[in-house]
């Protein structure tokens, strides 16, 4: 089968890496790609905002499944314009992607299904912000509506604050927002695959939003994960899809609003259990880098059954028992303004220990490897356990040559203290 990979982040290498080892496919062609991606797919110069552009190379290429990686081209809709043209898709509809792409859809679907979330209010005006902020306590998160690549929000320590970041979001006319109730606890990521009908539990990591060590400085798209997250117990983890993914699936579905693709939800646990606090409609980055390295499954075999609606045919995914951990390598002046260019080398010394070098934000320039982007490299490693896996990362972090990079150098501290 020849398959249409779209996406040029770590996220997408990953995949790409993984897609590459299945047994049916063919041909992998990636759009717009990066050098990592290039490694195992054939990457080609689409424009992936442009769906007939996409849908007819779909056609010429005999593409018998699209995987989309990023959010973008799903809130985009490119998943409706394929499957109107008859092409497999994984990844969900513009309609169902609004679990990631509105806040206020998402906090409108929680009090219809009943699933456990922070308290909130939507608000359409500064006015409206400032007199709801008095029914809520302090801290309180203030959040955009809409997209917002993991920086639309502000947990407010102080009142002020508050009313600064609402003055902020409305400071353009039109502007919309979710002011939430501020939840305590230990954030968990969990994936799930869905065909609209039937659920796979896809694993657990944990993320690391900020940008220095000790969890200080600006948010990020994020600096490193970690997978399983042992925090999300066996019984949690049950919980959370009792109460929080189930009644989503069931509920989009029985609205004629499936949604089919990989569900990630940001979870909070709470003193009263797991709470929602977001759902992205694609694999996190870094994440997918380390589910990937741990998924001992055909990817593009179960990718095809979510596509094709077959995932209740299928048995538990399988996962190695290691831990795997990245560490996200960026351009100096990220998550600001990264610094572009900087030399890149050491790529085959990082790897010789059986870590893996996913390309982000990397291009090749005048035959050699610069940094083109905020997150350039995802270190991963795997490890019988988490320091284990934490020594390996690092070890490969320090066999590469990127003068202008920079990284955190405590990645997985939370699973580093459990283990005691
Ligand atoms: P989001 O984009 O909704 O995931 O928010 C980004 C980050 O803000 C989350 O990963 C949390 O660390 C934090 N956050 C968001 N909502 C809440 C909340 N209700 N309570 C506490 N922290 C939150």
């Amino acid at each position: 089968m020849n398959v249409l990979l779209i996406g040029s982040g770590g996220r997408e290498h990953a995949l790409a890496w993984k897609l590459a080892q299945s047994p049916g496919l063919h041909s992998l062609f990636a759009a717009p790609g990066n050098p990592g991606i290039a490694a195992h797919a054939q990457v080609v110069a689409l424009d992936v905002t442009d769906h007939a552009a996409v849908v007819a190379f779909a056609g010429e290429q005999a593409i018998g499944l699209v995987v989309i990686g990023p959010e973008a081209p799903l809130v985009d809709g490119l998943a409706d314009s394929l499957r109107a043209a008859g092409v497999a898709v994984f990844g969900p509809s513009a309609a169902a992607a609004q679990l990631e792409g509105s806040k206020s859809f998402t906090k409108a679907l929680c009090d219809r299904a009943g699933i456990p979330t922070a308290g909130y209010a939507r608000v359409t005006s500064l006015e409206e912000g400032l007199a709801a902020l008095d029914r809520f306590g302090i801290p309180v998160v203030v959040k955009a509506d809409g997209l917002a690549a993991g920086k639309g929000v502000t947990v407010a320590e102080t009142r002020a604050a508050a009313e600064a970041a609402l003055r902020d979001l409305f400071a353009a006319p039109g502007g919309e927002a979710v002011i939430e109730e501020f939840l305590e606890g230990e954030e968990v990521s969990l994936f799930v695959l869905t065909d609209g009908t039937a659920i796979l539990p896809f694993g657990t990591a944990q993320d690391h939003k900020r940008v220095g060590d000790g969890d200080t400085g600006p948010n990020t798209g994020g600096m490193g994960a970690y997978s399983p997250a042992t925090v999300l117990t066996p019984e949690l983890e049950q919980r959370a899809l009792d109460e929080i993914i189930w009644p989503t699936v069931r509920t989009l579905a029985a609205e004629g609003n499936p949604f089919s693709g990989v569900l990630y939800a940001g979870l909070m646990l709470t003193a009263q259990g797991p709470k929602l606090i977001e759902y992205n409609a694609r694999f996190g980055d870094p994440e997918c880098q380390v589910l990937m390295v741990r998924l001992e499954d055909d990817l593009l075999d179960v990718m095809l059954a979510v596509a094709e609606g077959r995932l209740g045919e299928r048995g538990a995914a399988r996962f190695a028992e290691a831990t795997a951990l990245t560490v996200v390598l960026a351009a100096r002046g990220y998550p600001g303004t990264p610094e572009a260019g900087g030399a890149i080398a050491g790529l085959d010394a990082a790897e010789v220990t059986g870590a893996r070098v996913f390309q982000a934000g990397t291009r090749i320039e005048e035959g050699a490897l610069v940094a083109a982007g905020g997150r350039v490299l995802a270190v991963t490693a795997t490890g019988a356990d988490v320091r284990a896996a934490q020594g390996a990362a690092y070890a490969a972090v320090d066999a590469l040559d990127f003068a202008s990079g920079f990284c955190r150098r405590d990645i997985g501290w939370r699973e580093v203290a459990r283990a005691g």
